[in-house]
């Protein structure tokens, strides 16, 4: 039995929004495919009738410098940005994370949006890119309007999108001198699609002192978590192992972790955290001497 009965390959953002709004429903977006295609033949995601592919959207394949922000289309692939010797210089921890996604064959045809716009709580892209203070483009039949990535999430699978919006891209910040950020994750090593921990830290350095830090966590709550309180911890404090001490206290307060049956127990994540937090940190301030 087929799994939709309508494919649509719109060329412009304009035609995917209108598509969404107007096909006969359900009309959802489809990008890699990875998750979208397991879902629907596993009977996790409800029937739809209209898939829209947003892979022929010249715009939204664009990965390019455009002012004082790096833009990545939502339909960027992994590898590409693996490769991307912009991303590479301006976003480590995207890279890092990108890299780790899937296999080879999943990295070539799974993208940005896609993991995004899934919007779960551990997912390696978004993990990577929260820590990088990014924007989010959304498009729909009525406009555009830019947000922070955050904004996208509201609970486990659940974004924040309308029916018939799309993620166009994202824009992040280029990174200036001193600053540097990385990303770990723990996985378990039959390689189930998400990780039993990630973590990405963002810091800028002046001398020994941590002048910024951003940090996020996944999974750690029900949507990708931002660390807000240890961030404030950690700015303006000596570069030090007494601060990463108190750090991780403050990441242990702030976060919550839960026990997943296929993954990891909460007292098994907590003890993770700590180690990946100390290794981000120390790895995001040597590089960025
Ligand atoms: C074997 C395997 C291993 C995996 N390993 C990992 C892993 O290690 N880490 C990890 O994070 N993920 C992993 N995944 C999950 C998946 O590959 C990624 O989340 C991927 O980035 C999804 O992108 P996609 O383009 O394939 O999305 P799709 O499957 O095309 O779409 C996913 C969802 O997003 C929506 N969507 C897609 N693009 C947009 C857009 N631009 N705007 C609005 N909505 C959109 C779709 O409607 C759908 O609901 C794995 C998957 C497989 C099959």
């Amino acid at each position: 039995m087929s799994l939709w009965k309508e494919f649509l390959h719109p060329t412009t953002v304009q035609e995917a929004v209108e598509a969404l709004a107007s096909a006969p429903s359900p009309a959802i977006p489809i990008a890699g495919g990875t998750d979208l295609m397991l879902d629907l033949q596993q009977g996790n995601h409800a029937p739809v009738h209209t898939l829209v592919d947003l892979t022929g959207i010249a715009e939204m394949r664009m990965l390019e410098l455009r002012a004082d922000r790096l833009f990545i289309g939502a339909v960027v692939a992994h590898n590409r940005i693996v490769e991307s010797a912009l991303v590479q210089q301006h976003a480590q921890a995207l890279v890092e994370s990108c890299g780790l996604i899937g296999g080879p064959q999943v990295r070539n045809m799974a993208t940005l949006g896609g993991n995004v716009a899934h919007a779960l709580p551990a997912a390696d892209g978004t993990i990577g890119m929260l820590a990088l203070e990014a924007e989010a483009e959304v498009a729909s039949p009525q406009g555009r309007r830019r947000i922070p990535l955050q904004q996208i999430f509201v609970g486990p699978g659940k974004s924040s999108l309308n029916q018939d919006e799309i993620l166009v891209g994202f824009y992040l910040p280029l990174r200036q001198a001193h600053q540097a950020s990385a990303f770990k994750r723990v996985m378990r090593a039959q390689g189930i699609a998400l990780p039993i921990l990630n973590q990405a830290s963002w810091l800028e350095r002046d001398g020994d002192v941590i002048r910024q830090a951003r940090i996020s966590v996944g999974p750690a709550g029900p949507v990708p978590f931002r660390a807000r309180k240890t961030e404030a911890l950690l700015t303006g404090k000596v570069f030090s192992p007494e601060t990463i001490a108190e750090a991780q206290a403050c990441l242990l307060a702030e976060a919550t972790f839960r026990t997943s049956p296929a993954r990891a127990t909460a007292e098994y994540r907590r003890e993770l955290v700590v180690v990946l937090l100390k290794n981000t940190l120390t790895t995001a301030w040597e590089r960025a001497a």
